[in-house]
């Protein structure tokens, strides 16, 4: 097998882009989710975002969310914005990482936050400029990395010009989102070869959809190229509201289950992060899409 990291770095987002694309739910279940999470071994959490409560109503509470959780201090905790009145939000609420999302397809960052792809780039100077200033770290998301559902393809150049925009511009880290699982991993290892022609050094955190069941196959791919930073949702939540069709996050515990008996060290224990699932299960009301949800640890035993 070829060289893969000795750690993987996994970052939970199933509080967040998980019930962010669930009827809403009470504050307290919300709490007990990040809770729970927070005793798997997890290192980062996506805890809540805070955008406009009339655009995304399952996020209205975030500040109480983020009140009432139970820190675990060994847990960086995020909080996810759309822009720079959000970013002072999280800010105000103390959050020390920021994630700021933008679009590579201009017709997706319209119908998500209502603005250009460059008017959200021009953004992102003062939005690290606040951040630095508070001590807090900021992360540019570049979603439709690999596809947009209303455009289509969006070429690799554009996507990795956004990324070197944001890079240029102060951002710590830079994150691809596949917003409605149109990766494979050909083209992901097509992105990453070109973003490091350029930025040979940059942090990058790699965020898949399981829509079309490509999501673990392109983790593997990305972990070939030592990339080690991942987002995963407990249970498979979440999709994108914007985008028609998404679904479910590549799962936490499949993505543990997988990369763990191959030798790399999450620092997550699984079954923890199955339980974890079945209360997430319960809070949303519905069937999860993780299998080992369902099937549990590969070591797991049937009574002959
Ligand atoms: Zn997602």
């Amino acid at each position: 097998m070829s060289d893969l990291p000795a750690t993987v770095s996994v970052r939970e987002v199933g509080p967040r882009d998980g019930l962010q694309n669930e009827a809403p739910v009470p504050t307290a279940a919300k709490v007990e989710l990040v809770n729970a999470l927070s005793t798997t071994g997890v290192r980062r959490i996506e805890a809540v975002s805070f955008v406009h409560p009339k655009a995304i109503p399952q996020m209205a509470d975030a500040d109480e969310v983020w009140q009432q959780i139970t820190r675990n201090d060994e847990v960086r905790y995020s909080a996810l914005v759309p822009n720079l009145r959000g970013a002072h939000r999280a800010l105000g609420s103390g959050f020390k990482e920021i994630e700021v999302v933008v679009s590579a397809s201009d017709t997706h960052n319209r119908k998500n936050i209502n603005r250009s792809t460059e008017e959200s780039l021009d953004d992102i100077a003062e939005l690290v400029s606040i951040a630095h200033g508070e001590g807090a770290r900021v992360q540019v998301i570049v979603s439709t990395a690999w596809g947009c559902p209303y455009e289509g393809d969006v070429p690799v150049e554009r996507v990795v010009g956004v990324a070197a925009r944001a890079i240029k511009d102060g951002a710590d880290t830079i994150s691809f989102g596949d917003t409605t699982g149109m990766a494979t991993p050909g083209r992901v290892t097509a992105l990453i070869g070109e973003l490091r022609m350029g930025h040979p050094d940059v942090d990058v955190n790699l965020h898949f959809h399981n829509t079309r069941g490509a999501g673990l196959a392109n983790v593997m791919a990305a972990l070939q190229l030592g990339v080690a930073d991942f987002d995963s949702s407990v249970g498979g939540l979440g999709g994108c509201p914007y985008a028609p069709g998404a679904s479910g996050n590549v799962a936490t515990e499949e993505l543990i289950h997988m990369v763990e008996d191959m030798g790399v060290d999450t620092g997550i224990d699984l079954e923890a992060m199955i339980d974890a699932a079945a209360t997430a299960e319960r809070i949303v009301g519905r069937t999860l899409p993780s299998q080992v949800l369902r099937a549990g640890p590969r070591t797991r035993t049937t009574p002959a």
